[in-house]
């Protein structure tokens, strides 16, 4: 196994390096190998009850501490993660899975939310308002809401994790972090980082554990949790949510996806070729919420880029994340794996048929991984559930359409609306198109997804708020109205 210099194996509360209270363990397992990568603190209500308490004290002093500290911070933190890329991506490949050189890509996107934010936080502006009487002024401030909550996500487990902790960090919150059960490691070392740069005890917690329910109704229950950041299942977000009306907390909620890749005859068509290969397979195995889900092509040219689409997946190498030249990693589990089958399954069942791919691979190196064949599906329907439901794996469903007016309403049936992306080269097309489109995301002949600078976010039920941008501080605080009767 690979050598990482340093694995973190507890949690992390009020500053200190700790165990479970109840002293139990769970396993990180490795979905390349299934081998154990380590044992962690399986943490419970009364850590998760602790760390809340911690994160309360704490924000008494972090917000009140300048924007200028805070932004140091942060940059300190951006600075230190860079240095640790190739650390932090080897525990990523490890308890994720992802091949190598995409974790360090995810580790250098996800440091830069340190970067951007410790420029947002000296930029959380309020309002001068202009007042209708004489008598009277009025001023708006923005202030940080209080103990966050963040609950995280195995797919991108450094990522994730920056986009919220960076943000709220910012605007003068505290912590408390509840990673992913199958990737804890990263976290562990990304709050490592925090605590060498200096953070204060209490402004960061992590609790760790295999049964995130208890966790989260701990952070639902308690009054001193103020604001819940979720990135997660459409499932666990209405869940999430349906528990934090009792209190009225507030919510910033990253869901699931369904992603429609548009393709005219017009547009450049290597570009979408390759674009449609990147944002389906390349991304975490096609793990990801803003992944090509749904790949419709114009009918024109459907047989020419059906046929060069193919020939690149086959070039495609899956495999242990270590191997170079490795692009595609395992699945995340097993569960994961049997329902990317299921969804591949039903579909040649309503008449798809496979053009490649089409199962798990099974020769000697994937036996004790959850390795997926990268797999093509054409004669797709929308009446199959492998256009309906988020696929979260290597598939490709092709369909094909006829009018730009009936690719919109059919890219817009759905209950998601995360992200989208269309290739062409009219430019009127480009406005109507974008415009239509219910997606917080449209690509436009880029299949790279949403940078720090853009605000990110779900319509429909595929979230509620916004990380990234300037928006994503405002998550963080709430507007206070201040009036004033001036003295006669
Ligand atoms: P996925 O299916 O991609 O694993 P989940 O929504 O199940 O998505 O998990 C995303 C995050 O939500 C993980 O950190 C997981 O531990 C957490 N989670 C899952 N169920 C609950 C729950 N009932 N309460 C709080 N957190 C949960």
């Amino acid at each position: 196994m690979t050598q990482v210099g340093e694995m973190i194996r507890q949690m992390y509360i009020n500053g200190k390096w700790v165990e479970a209270k109840s002293g139990k363990t769970f396993k990180v397992i490795n979905p390349a190998t299934g081998e154990t990568v380590a044992e962690l603190p399986d943490g419970g209500a009364e850590d998760a009850r602790l760390a809340i308490n911690t994160a309360h004290e704490a924000f008494k002093s972090w917000s009140r501490v300048s924007p200028v500290e805070r932004s140091r911070s942060l940059e300190k933190a951006f600075k230190l993660m860079t240095e640790r890329r190739d650390e932090l991506a080897k525990l990523i490949t490890l308890e994720n899975g992802k091949p190598f050189e995409e974790a360090k890509k995810e580790v250098a996107f996800g440091a830069g939310y340190f970067d951007w934010f410790a420029g947002e936080a000296r930029r959380v502006y309020g309002d001068v308002i202009p007042s209708p009487a004489g008598s009277r002024r009025f001023w708006m401030i923005r202030q940080p809401v209080g103990v966050v909550a963040a609950i995280t996500p195995w797919n991108f487990p450094a990522t994730m994790i920056t986009r919220k902790i960076a943000p709220a960090l910012a605007a003068g919150c505290t912590v408390v972090l509840k990673p992913a059960e199958q990737t804890p490691l990263t976290a562990l070392a990304i709050t490592k980082i925090l605590h060498d740069v200096g953070l204060p005890p209490g402004v960061l917690n992590v609790v760790t554990t295999l049964y995130p329910e208890e966790i989260g109704k701990e952070f639902l229950r308690n009054p001193l949790v103020r604001k819940i950041g979720f990135t997660g299942s459409t499932e666990v977000g209405k869940l999430l949510m349906r528990g934090a009306a009792d209190q009225l907390k507030r919510v910033s909620f990253e869901l699931g996806g369904n992603a429609p890749f548009i393709i005219f005859e017009d547009a450049d068509f290597d570009a979408a070729v390759d674009g449609a290969v990147g944002m389906k397979y390349l991304r975490v195995a096609g793990q990801s919420c803003i992944c090509a889900n749904r790949i419709y092509v114009q009918e024109s040219i459907a047989e020419r880029f059906t046929k060069a689409y193919v020939e690149k997946v086959k070039g495609i190498k899956v495999g242990h994340g270590f191997e170079p030249g490795v692009v595609i990693g395992p699945l995340i589990n097993k569960d994961t794996l049997e329902k990317v089958d299921r969804l591949v399954q039903d579909a040649v069942k309503k008449g798809a048929k496979v053009a490649t791919g089409g199962g798990r691979l099974k020769e000697a190196a994937f036996a004790k991984g959850y390795f997926y064949a990268p797999t093509v599906l054409t004669n797709v329907t929308e009446e199959m559930g492998v256009t309906r439901e988020e696929i979260f794996g290597p598939v490709a469903p092709i369909l094909t359409f006829r009018t730009e007016g009936e690719v919109i309403e059919r890219a817009n049936n759905t209950n998601y609306g995360l992200a989208s992306y269309v290739f062409t080269k009219d430019l009127g097309r480009v406005f109507r198109i974008t415009e239509a489109l219910e997606y917080g995301l449209v690509g436009v002949n880029d299949a790279a997804g949403y940078g720090h600078e853009t605000p990110f976010g779900g319509f429909k039920e595929s979230g509620l708020g916004r990380e990234g941008g300037k928006e994503g501080i405002e998550e963080y605080t709430e507007a206070k109205s201040i009036v004033v009767n001036l003295p006669q």
